[in-house]
């Protein structure tokens, strides 16, 4: 077992040459939504890599060495606990760094860093491992509802196919009008697709990651690896930012070599097929719309022109930006399953969102991800300021 006093063993090289070279600018404050909602300095990327910097100090080096480790005091430890989980993870200090930390990558270190001293996680989010080990999905939902609420009917899954699709827990469990337009759109450009059954399609590890709880994290990568791979599967295609995120980063790490196949988000999919004349719209939209970019698609994976070419080509459809998009794009609030123990900042977030869009007098938000959905539908309940939301593919099954 790694030493439990150092506060370095779950960190690379990297991210202790990151932490070193933070120069307390603040930069990063100007774009951190979850300061714009609490203002809470502890939460600040500079105070929480200033107090982290403190604990290494204290355990690890020379200094420790030769005059013995310090103690920490326990009430420090529990505020910046506090203050990594509060975080939602959405990169934008890491975009405005100057000196170019990738945050996105760090905190989620941090956070398990915590977990290894039995400091983390908060709340609600140390039932994940344990939901997951019941049912497969953190939400403890049964496995066998997985797909019936929400699949469309008559349309049909290969047994075995090059391409497969994968619904996600939050889209199959708190965004079916998601997964359902997803599941319309691939079966209306005609291409075979397969699925796992229900039982099979365990979380993709996501928020066992991003919470610092890494321990079930290989066993289920190698197990939905192995699932796509006797399948035959060439491309896995999925429409959660978080998923794609993790299966594109982590997973090879998890699995130990490069994935047997490649993994697509379903924007970049259904890009090509609208350029292939493959799909086609054939209703207008004569609508100002408005696209939310999830951090994790935006910043995390650098899917940005896709989803708005796709937009772009609905008849009749005036496309507005947000003020902070693409890459530095605002969270909503759901990020990081922060939202399990923050949830009033998560709301505070998601209606920035909202009055965003109401103030440009958009017709429809699009968003492009399920817990962004969940979320900001949540926001939207008894604000003053109401609008419709969509999700992307949602939207396209509408329109073709
Ligand atoms: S990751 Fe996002 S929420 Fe967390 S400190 Fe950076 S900007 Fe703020
Ligand atoms: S912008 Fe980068 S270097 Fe400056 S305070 Fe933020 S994390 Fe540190």
């Amino acid at each position: 077992m790694k030493n439990k006093n150092s506060f370095t063993s779950c960190l690379s090289q990297r991210q202790l040459l990151e932490l070193d070279a933070c120069t307390q600018c603040g930069e990063c404050l100007k774009n951190c939504p979850v300061q714009d909602v609490t203002g809470n300095p502890n939460i600040s990327p500079p105070e929480k890599i200033r107090m982290f910097k403190e604990f290494i100090k204290a355990t690890d080096g020379l200094k420790p060495m030769l005059f013995g480790k310090g103690e920490i005091d326990r009430k420090l430890l529990e505020d910046f606990t506090r203050a990594v989980y509060e975080c939602t993870i959405c990169g934008a200090c890491g975009r405005s760094c100057s000196v170019g930390i990738i945050t996105e990558r760090l905190w989620p270190m941090l956070r398990k860093e915590m977990v290894r001293r039995g400091l983390g996680p908060l709340g609600a989010q140390a039932n994940i491992p344990g939901a997951i080990e019941r049912t497969g999905n953190p939400y403890e939902k049964p496995p066998a509802e997985r797909y019936l609420p929400w699949f469309p009917e008559g349309v049909k899954v290969a047994e075995k196919a090059d391409i497969a699709y994968y619904a996600g827990c939050t889209g199959a469990y708190l965004a079916q009008p998601m997964v359902k337009g997803d599941v319309r759109v691939l079966s209306a450009i005609g291409e075979e697709f397969t699925m796992l059954p229900p039982e099979d399609e365990v979380c993709c590890g996501f928020p066992l990651f991003i919470t610092g709880q890494h321990d079930m994290l290989k066993d289920l990568v190698i197990r939905l690896v192995n699932a796509y791979h006797a399948k035959g599967v060439k491309t896995l295609l999925c429409s959660c930012p978080c998923c794609v995120n993790i299966m594109v980063k982590d997973w090879p790490l998890f699995y130990g070599k490069e994935l047997p196949f490649r993994i697509r988000h379903i924007t970049q999919f259904v890009e090509d097929a609208l350029k292939k004349g493959r799909l086609r719209f054939r209703k207008e939209l004569h609508e100002r719309i408005i696209y939310h970019d999830p951090c994790y698609l935006s910043r995390g994976v650098g899917i940005i022109a896709e989803p708005r070419y796709i937009l772009s080509q609905i008849p009749g459809v005036q496309l507005l930006e947000f003020e902070r998009h693409g890459l530095d794009s605002r969270c909503c609030g759901a990020g990081g399953a922060a939202r399990k123990v923050f949830n009033e900042n998560a709301i505070a977030m998601g209606r920035l969102t909202i009055d965003e869009a109401v103030a440009k007098k958009t017709d429809k938000l699009v968003l492009n991800c399920p817990a962004c959905y969940e979320k900001v539908n949540e926001a939207l309940q008894g604000h003053d300021k109401q609008i419709t939301i969509v999700d992307l593919m949602e939207l396209v099954a509408e329109l073709i």
